[in-house]
């Protein structure tokens, strides 16, 4: 198995493990993140929306189901060692991005737009149907892999993983 599949088969599960962690934005590739990381948790303390936990061996992890990332660069700027490292300015924070899955409330026919809501860019549509409910439909370009949407879905069928590249500019509607 790929690590965006282990990547997204943790988060499915909702927990956070040695194999699939998701670091801090702006981490450096796990060898050097880990080589330079020293588990201070300045990062973990000064999130503010405290997503950031210690997960296996001490280093710190995303966890979705606590909030969203709203890219302040606290953690960044916390990181003395530079485990946390931005090349420039307009860097992307990491390849994340929202996928639907087939539990989505609306595919089953029950009118849920709470994905939506959530989102901050306006990532994710919902285009009318005529005789069901609207289904929802995902802008990857749009998706900064934030999470917002992650915790609220009701049936939790939203996974945070690294892009597909071959999903670039689609605009991904969910299975009915
Ligand atoms: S960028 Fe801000 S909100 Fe996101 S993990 Fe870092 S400290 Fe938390
Ligand atoms: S601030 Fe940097 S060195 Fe400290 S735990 Fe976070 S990533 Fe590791
Ligand atoms: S991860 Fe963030 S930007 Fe992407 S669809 Fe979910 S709420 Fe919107």
């Amino acid at each position: 198995m790929d690590a965006a599949s282990l990547s997204r088969r943790g988060f499915l599960r909702g927990r956070v493990n040695a194999a699939a962690a998701q670091r801090p934005p702006w981490a450096r590739d796990e060898v050097d993140f880990t080589a330079r990381c020293t588990r201070c948790n300045a990062c973990i303390d000064h999130c503010p929306t405290h997503i950031l936990v210690r997960a296996d061996g001490g280093y710190p992890a995303v966890d979705f189901s606590r909030g969203e990332c709203t890219f302040c660069g606290e953690c960044l700027s916390r990181c003395e060692p530079r485990a946390l490292f931005r090349t420039d300015d307009d860097a992307a924070p990491w390849p994340l991005r929202a996928r639907i899955g087939d539990a989505c409330l609306a595919a089953q026919g029950v009118e849920c737009r709470i994905c939506g809501e959530a989102c901050p860019t306006g990532a994710i549509r919902f285009r009318p149907r005529l005789g069901g409910v609207a289904l929802p439909a995902l802008e990857i370009d749009a998706c900064n892999g934030c999470g917002a949407c992650f915790g609220p879905c009701p049936v939790r069928t939203i996974a945070i993983a690294p892009m597909d590249p071959r999903e670039t500019n689609a605009l991904t509607e969910v299975k009915q």
